[in-house]
């Protein structure tokens, strides 16, 4: 082979040019790269996000329980004999189970859904146990601090900045849909 070989270094040159001029097409091409986490790209409008929960709208029916395939809710109630319906003791869901199917909120009969998936997908434990968040009767009994400290309690952005601007601090399970 010949040091000076035309054919090849006209390839190369030729190939190298091509390179250049896909870099140069996608150079003035608008850009599709969201700067995260400063930029976030829209979720679907069914996107199957962190579940939220409300213990105020639950009536304890456990279908919810039953249909998990992943064993990721649990809950106690007791029968309040004056009103003959199930009371809410505690209502607890291990976040790090989830396969975010839906089937709960699915299932789940009330007519504002007791537990539904929201648009958040940022999730972010220090401990296996943080995963764990365990509702009381009320909002504001909440038993595990892990996810109190989490930015995406109460579930919505707005929501969340709405409670910024009052200076209050978000309480796990308050957001709304
Ligand atoms: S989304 Fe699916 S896996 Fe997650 S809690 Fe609901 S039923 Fe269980
Ligand atoms: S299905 Fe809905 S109402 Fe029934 S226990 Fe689960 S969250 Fe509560």
């Amino acid at each position: 082979m010949r040091f000076w070989d035309v054919t090849k270094i006209l390839r190369t040159a030729y190939d190298t040019l091509l390179g250049f001029l896909v870099t140069l097409k996608y150079y003035f091409s608008p850009a599709i790269t969201y700067q995260y986490p400063k930029e976030k790209k829209p979720v679907p409008e069914r996107f199957r996000g962190i579940l939220a929960f409300h213990p105020e709208i639950c009536i304890s029916c456990e279908m919810c329980v039953r249909v998990c395939p992943s064993d990721v809710i649990s809950m106690a109630w007791e029968r309040n004999e004056a009103t003959k319906k199930k009371d809410l003791l505690w209502y607890q869901i291990d976040y790090a189970k989830c396969n975010v199917c839906r089937l709960c909120e699915e299932v789940c009969p009330t007519k504002i859904k007791s537990i539904h998936h929201t648009n958040e997908y940022e999730m972010v434990f220090e401990k296996r146990d943080d995963f764990i968040v365990k509702w009381g009767p009320s909002t504001e009994d909440t038993v595990t601090g892990g996810a109190a400290k989490q930015s995406w309690f109460p579930f919505t952005r707005e929501a969340r900045e709405d409670l910024k601007k009052k200076g209050k601090t978000p309480v796990a399970g308050k957001g709304t849909r």
